[in-house]
């Protein structure tokens, strides 16, 4: 089928599933989450966007309510999946306080006043415009028909049935969400009263309106410019307002976040994540479709609770990484001991002490991780950082990373050699020879490998003539790295093979001329970044004696770098997602084996976005569609090179 064939056959596929899901879902009988509805509704949106179900669907098929448009616009949210997003949002902020609400799983309602009265009770719709269910509204609990003030404006909450309700009258129904999405839109009413309205929001008539809002009639003393006087005020006027919380750090949300998915259970409402914002509301930023200032701090999957038993510090060249040893937990099918903690400042920021309650977490595949303490105990003690690496070296703590600062430290020698033997693919030399050769003093650099011979190596133990030889030739093999693998190999701070490729892409394609190179020439190269030119540039100067004594050795030699045009050439290619017939590291090897180059992000130049699954809102998947860049699926991928 050809490449618009199929476009027109899924597009033909959207509009019947659109159709078929709007059907079930006015009738009560929604088989799919308003999130996966979403999805095919924006699906069909990127891929046709003039689509006439789009249109008809969008403004009056439902059945027979009249459409409204909304006071405050509902965009998305930003979202964070996990601890770490979380603190990257978080640090871009620089909030002294965040107000962290529970984030309410059910739909949205406006409640739109005029002089104190409800006027209309609006759904979501497209954001813009809903339906107004008002007689609806005015049966569910929470719904306050008269302020105790000639207020105007709206109010923005949650309609929602309670777990209880949920198993007593309706257990028929999926789930909570599902049952009160349909009594909401029923359009004779019945069993709207079995619904609360829980509310978080609230904005005055003309606050869009900059010069109003500036002499809002509410005088000085107006809630609006706070979160909480907000809440505060919605609760003082009759409303149910959500649960939230004022925190100081980031870090104090994540391990509050870890307690809520702890008890998530015992709320009388499904929650299926924190919302953390500013205090002070930021007008310009609530008009943006994507507000930047807040964001929804989603659950994790799949969790359990557990009692951390200790640290073990796994060590990596110079550095060392925190692992959680937990107390054995049933997670997604699997029992869990060991967690990842990402690095010491996060263990430190989480507070975590060893006998504390945590949070374990495991998403698909991927190794388990520690996403918060959800409780100190008693006698729980504190986590012991290691102060000496086995060098005696005093160890630097920056904050996210904890490693020996010695540039002679034999483990980052030995950790050198390891990296050279993997970047360059050198065969059978296994850690086990290497730190042999390493612990008897022969090699301690990666000079001292080419001036090994057959018969020394012959003389190890365990080693015969056979393998000795094997190793020698083996080296010989590899004698003609390119300038990215040569200068990767060497194991400088955050320089790796992709690193260099890019480099040599943009200019720096001879030793020569990456040596002559300033901090401030190397960093202008896409995706360096200042701190990695710097490392860059010391780990050349101070590596300088032991690179040229490699090359004076006469048995190795940088390859030019290639001018062959390959079947990717001129082509640039970013991977997101998990592959199917190959690792993600193959795919890249094949791109740079056929002369394209492989990006880890997604910029205006990128040529190709490959994903299998294109429509999920992964950040990268976002960026391409905004860029208008081609994203293709493995296949596809693999089609261009067939
Ligand atoms: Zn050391």
């Amino acid at each position: 089928m050809s490449e618009s064939d199929k476009k027109k056959s899924r597009i033909a596929e959207l509009e019947k599933l659109i159709k078929k899901h709007q059907e079930l879902y006015y009738n009560s009988m929604a088989e799919i989450s308003d999130g996966e509805f979403d999805r095919l509704w924006d699906e069909l949106a990127y891929m046709d966007p003039e689509n006439q179900v789009l249109k008809d669907i969008g403004k009056d098929k439902s059945d027979g309510f009249l459409k409204a448009a909304h006071i405050l616009p509902m965009g998305s949210q930003a979202k964070a999946a996990d601890p770490e997003e979380f603190l990257a949002w978080a640090n871009k902020q620089k909030f002294d306080e965040f107000v962290t609400e529970l984030k309410l799983d059910g739909a949205s309602l406006e409640l739109q006043y005029e002089k104190g009265f409800l006027a209309k009770a609006v759904t979501r719709g497209d954001g813009v415009t809903g339906d107004d269910i008002t007689a609806n509204a005015r049966q569910m609990n929470g719904v306050v028909p008269q302020l105790p003030e000639p207020w105007s404006g709206a109010v923005r909450g949650e309609v929602l049935m309670s777990k209880a309700v949920h198993k007593e009258h309706f257990s028929d129904k999926a789930n909570c969400r599902n049952a009160a999405n349909g009594l909401m839109k029923r359009k004779d009413g019945a069993g709207a009263g079995y619904l609360d309205v829980i509310c978080y929001d609230a904005a005055p008539l003309g606050l869009f309106d900059m010069n109003e809002a500036l002499n809002f009639p509410h005088g000085p003393e107006h809630p609006f410019d706070d979160e909480t006087e907000k809440l505060k005020w919605l609760a003082s006027c009759g409303f149910m307002i959500v649960e939230y919380r004022v925190f100081h750090t980031a870090f104090e949300v994540i391990d509050y976040r870890a307690k809520v998915v702890d008890r998530r259970e015992s709320y009388a409402y499904d929650i299926d994540g924190l919302v953390v914002k500013a205090r002070e509301p930021d007008i310009e930023d609530m008009k943006r479709l994507r507000p930047d200032r807040q964001i929804a701090f989603k659950f994790p999957l799949e969790e359990a609770a557990s009692t951390l038993l200790g640290i073990e510090w796994s060590e990596s060249g110079a550095n060392y990484t925190p692992v959680a040893l937990i107390e054995p937990v049933r997670l997604a099918g699997t029992t869990v001991k060991r967690a990842s903690l990402a690095n010491a400042g996060i263990l430190r920021g989480m507070g975590l002490k060893i006998g504390a309650k945590v949070a374990v977490v495991k998403r698909g595949d991927i190794i388990p991780k520690i996403e918060g303490m959800i409780e100190d105990m008693p006698d729980s003690k504190p986590v012991e950082f290691p102060e000496l690496c086995s060098c005696l070296t005093k160890l630097v703590d920056d904050g996210t990373r904890l490693f020996c600062p010695n540039p002679d430290c034999p483990k980052k020698a030995l950790h050198r050699l390891e990296k050279w033997i993997s970047v360059l693919g050198i065969m059978e030399f296994g850690t086990t020879i290497i730190k042999r050769l390493f612990d008897s003093g022969r090699v301690k650099k990666i000079a001292d490998l080419y001036s090994l011979k057959k018969e020394e190596l012959a003389e190890l133990e365990r080693l015969g003539d056979l393998s000795a030889a094997k190793l020698v030739d083996n080296l010989e093999k590899k004698s003609s790295p390119g300038l990215a693998e040569f200068v990767a190999g060497f194991d400088i701070e955050g320089i790796g093979v992709l690193t260099m490729d890019k480099l040599v892409k943009a200019g720096f394609n001879t030793l020569e001329k990456l040596r002559m190179a300033s901090v401030s020439e190397l960093e202008k190269t896409e995706g360096l970044g200042n701190i990695t030119a710097a490392n860059l540039k010391a780990g050349m100067n101070l590596l300088k004696n032991d690179m040229d004594t490699v090359l004076e050795s006469g048995r190795l030699v940088i390859k030019e770098s290639q001018t062959e045009r390959g079947k990717l050439s001129g082509m640039s290619f970013c991977f997101t997602g998990e592959l199917s017939a190959m690792k993600r590291s193959q795919a890249q090897a094949l791109v740079k084996a056929n002369g394209g180059i492989v990006k880890s992000s997604v910029a205006k130049d990128l040529s190709y976005l490959v994903s299998n699954d294109s429509y999920s809102g992964s950040e990268k998947n976002r960026k391409a569609k905004s860029f208008g860049i081609k994203v293709i699926d493995e296949k596809e991928f693999l089609a261009l090179l067939s």
